[in-house]
């Protein structure tokens, strides 16, 4: 009898836990590509606590606290398309190159993650096929469907930072974080300064590397596409309210970008 080749299971997330992409509005017609590589905090069962308390999982070092209320409400507005990631970044951190040390952060900030002490490669590799890799082949998928139906794709990385760094306070309201492309950014920051109301950080309080990011360079920048990250800082969108104001402000400044990107995104 034939039979199909094994399913490739993991021994971190099986099929009753709840799997690490979460999307909206797949099927969407908006150019608009959005993604959150820090939007939950969920770890896999065999990983217990990583180590840590309570008030550490809960803190910015664990996601980006705010920004899931914010993308689900911005991607619903324009009725653009959400990929999303609902793992810890302390369990694998998906906008990191799997190569480098912070991909699996032994210490973030000034906490060390007891349980990301003394991995193995295979420990790793487990992190990453659970996790990492089914997140960055999704949006790859979506990538290449669009592509091939000449669907114009402006791609937007959301996410939120602390409002104190290592006991550094930050100024600013909100920031883009860019690399390579010259389109997106200088439009988002022409708009935000133009709110009149906002301290906005040009790749401040974070610029985009090919070390430090993944998202941006593999998906924006080496598709060719429209890119740029949005940063938001955390204690502007601590409650539903003010994600609500936030994802309204985004949309009405997204929806004019569109409307003055059109004829390049068609060309
Ligand atoms: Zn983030």
């Amino acid at each position: 009898m034939d039979s199909a080749p094994p399913r490739e299971t993991s021994l971190l997330l099986g099929v009753s836990d709840t799997p690490p992409v979460f999307e909206l509005n797949a099927t969407s017609r908006s150019p608009f590509l959005f993604t959150s590589d820090h939007y939950g905090r969920l770890i896999p069962k065999p990983l217990g606590d990583l180590g840590l308390p309570e008030t550490e999982l809960t803190r910015h070092i664990a996601w980006d606290i705010g920004i899931a209320g914010v993308a689900d409400r911005l991607s619903n507005m324009l009725g653009a398309h959400l990929i999303a990631q609902r793992y810890s970044r302390l369990v694998i951190d998906c906008n990191r190159p799997p190569r480098v040390a912070s991909s699996i952060p032994r210490l973030s900030e000034a906490t060390t993650i007891p349980g990301n002490e003394g991995l193995s490669r295979e420990d790793a590799e487990l992190r990453r096929r659970a996790i990492f890799d089914p997140y960055h082949r999704r949006i790859d998928e979506v990538i290449d469907r669009r592509l091939a139906a000449k669907q114009p794709t402006i791609l937007v990385s959301l996410h939120s930072f602390t409002p104190v760094y290592a006991g550094v306070r930050r100024p600013w309201h909100i920031g883009t974080l860019y690399h390579r492309d010259k389109a997106l950014p200088p439009l988002l920051l022409k708009a935000l300064r133009a709110e009149g109301d906002l301290v906005v950080g040009d790749n401040e309080p974070y610029a985009v590397s090919d070390e430090t990011d993944h998202t941006i360079p593999v998906h924006g920048e080496a598709r060719g596409l429209t890119n740029s990250g949005i940063e938001i800082r955390q204690d502007l969108i601590a409650d539903q309210s003010a994600q609500q104001q936030w994802a309204e402000r985004l949309a009405c400044i997204l929806g004019e970008i569109e409307a003055t990107l059109r004829p390049e995104l068609m060309a």
